[in-house]
């Protein structure tokens, strides 16, 4: 009566596809300083501005793919607009993947392979410019 050691607790099958898109939506170093800024607490995009040090097209830009995706929300009081995260296991996400890097220490920031996929072009953001993860390279064509 005992259960197989393969039937792994009731973890459901995540719908790989989907969960890719999601880490590759919070791959984007702004898009995921905002969401964990976000789960501080309301912020309106002025705020963010200010708090993170980014252009405000950029908060603008992000905080617009991140509603779309349904992880940021947008309250209006009088004429701001404020911002937050639309899912509390967002917090859950955030903590989990500090607890695996704390777990990991460096080594997924060393990690060759993980850096050169993120540099293929799927990876960017659907709409706009190349994030600043992906500088646009003028020299050295050599090869
Ligand atoms: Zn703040």
């Amino acid at each position: 009566m005992t259960m197989s050691r393969a039937a792994h607790v009731a973890l459901p099958d995540l719908e790989l596809s989907a969960a890719a898109s999601l880490f590759r939506g919070l791959s984007d170093p702004s898009r995921l300083a905002l969401v964990q800024h976000l789960a501080r607490g309301e912020h309106r995009v002025m705020d963010l501005v200010d708090h993170l040090g980014l252009a405000q097209s950029t908060v603008s830009e992000h905080l617009a793919c991140l509603r779309d995706c349904g992880l940021v929300t947008v309250r209006p009081e009088g004429r701001s607009s404020w911002y937050s995260l639309s899912r509390p296991e967002l917090f859950d996400l955030l903590a989990a993947a500090e607890a695996v890097l704390a777990a990991t220490g460096e080594r997924v920031t060393l990690c060759p392979a993980i850096h050169a996929s993120a540099a293929t072009p799927s990876s960017r953001p659907a709409r706009g410019r190349p994030s600043v993860s992906a500088p646009r390279r003028r020299r050295g064509r050599a090869e």
